[in-house]
């Protein structure tokens, strides 16, 4: 089997599990109980946010445990609406590649009144600083830009946007769920108010992840109950999992250097062997993107059939599509970086990782290319772009 879907979420690594496992043996109590056994529990809460803050350059005081990326998304989005709401600003800027976690939130708060506007994504996948300056207002309440993106693994500027919100004075929030333990974070020099993240993204577990809120950004509690984070977030800790977290996080920032390095010659290699597929076409530029993503198109495919016959020969990928409600519709990302509707149902996306190999990798390029073959070779549509009856796309 060869798994490359680690966008999609990844294996706990050998420290995370232990991790998780020593605290669950012996610091199992309830942070909020006064006694012996509940405070070494609120001991190891407070270590492990002391160890989070610091790979991303926050204070400990800064962090807030949530249950994973989504929650971390939605509370910071719907907080910094209400709280703009309260002051008349009712505008929130945010690109239309943004992953649903956002884009859903964004939809809710549309419903109540709110103003959002999607900035357009350009070919190679980003936002410009110039873009999202000349889209700030007066009411504008706050900019969430992602990270990193999930489907095709383009890299934004947000240093240079966080510096333009920080100019103009609006809290400036970042989805860096693909970017945590993958690339550098520092909330500091890159000017982020708020910022989410996931453990099951680097080898944590699942259901666990933080927000980040700079010191001096109101934050509204959305969960109504105990006095949990400071206050902000009701619900007793999942002091396990969040230790688990912190084990995790604090491995992958340390074998950042040598992981990205090693995913680098995976990365372009794969790359290099789809990019030899006759119509085909890499998504985003091929440098500015996530170390262990490769994300192609390929025409006259249809990407869910692609994925079940990599399946059929034990090669785990994502088609970057997702199926709603019984339509298969087109990637909002894809459409959102300018490919047809036709050419985005052709998709695949293929994450690495450190444990990948050169030999999987060879593999990947072998199985990707007979199966598109395969495909094409039973379609209609494919039969008349051969013949000169329709044109090819790509
Ligand atoms: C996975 C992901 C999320 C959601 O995180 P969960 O912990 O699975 O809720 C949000 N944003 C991005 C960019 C992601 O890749």
């Amino acid at each position: 089997m060869i798994y490359a879907d680690h966008a999609a979420t990844t294996k706990m690594s050998r420290a995370a599990m232990d991790a998780m496992r020593i605290c669950m043996e012996q610091t199992w109590g309830n942070p909020s109980s006064l006694h012996d056994v509940g405070q070494n529990a609120a001991l190891a809460l407070w270590a492990a946010r002391e160890r989070v803050a610091a790979c991303i350059g926050a204070c400990p005081e800064e962090i807030y445990f949530t249950s994973g990326g989504t929650e971390a998304d939605n509370w910071a989005i719907l907080s910094a609406a209400y709280e703009g709401a309260k002051k008349g600003k009712r505008h929130i800027v945010s690109t239309a590649f943004e992953h649903h976690a956002v884009l859903e939130c964004l939809q809710r708060l549309k419903g109540q009144g709110f103003e959002v506007e999607l900035l357009d994504v350009c070919e190679k996948g980003t936002v410009s600083r110039q873009q999202v300056a000349a889209a700030i207002r007066k009411d504008t309440c706050l900019v969430t830009v992602m990270y990193a993106n999930n489907e095709i693994g383009s890299i934004l500027p947000v240093e240079q946007i966080g510096e333009v919100c920080r100019e103009k004075k609006v809290v400036f929030h970042t989805d860096a769920v693909q970017a945590a333990g993958h690339l550098p974070v520092d909330v500091g020099t890159q000017h982020i108010d708020m910022l989410s993240l996931s453990a099951h993204k680097f080898h944590g577990p699942k259901g666990v992840g933080a927000l980040y809120v700079r010191k001096g950004i109101a934050i509204q509690p959305l969960l109504a109950g105990g006095a949990q984070e400071r206050g902000r977030r009701a619900g007793t800790e999942n002091v396990p999992a969040i230790v688990s977290m912190a084990a995790a996080l604090e491995e992958a920032c340390a074998g950042m250097e040598a992981h990205t390095k090693k995913l680098l010659l995976l990365r372009d290699r794969l790359i290099a062997g789809l990019s030899a597929i006759p119509h085909s076409s890499l998504n985003g530029e091929r440098s500015n993107r996530l170390p262990g993503n490769v994300s192609f198109c390929f025409e006259g495919v249809e990407g869910e059939s692609l994925l079940l016959l990599l399946d059929d020969k034990g090669i785990c990928a994502s088609s970057g599509s997702a199926c709603t409600s019984g339509s298969l519709e087109p990637s909002h990302v894809l459409l959102a970086i300018g490919r047809s509707p036709e050419v985005a149902h052709g998709s695949l996306r293929l994450t690495l990782d450190v444990e990948n190999t050169q030999e999987e990798v060879d593999k990947i390029c072998r199985a990707v290319s007979e199966a598109v073959e395969r495909l094409r070779f039973m379609s209609p549509v494919w039969k008349d772009k051969v013949s000169g009856k329709k044109p090819f796309a790509l």
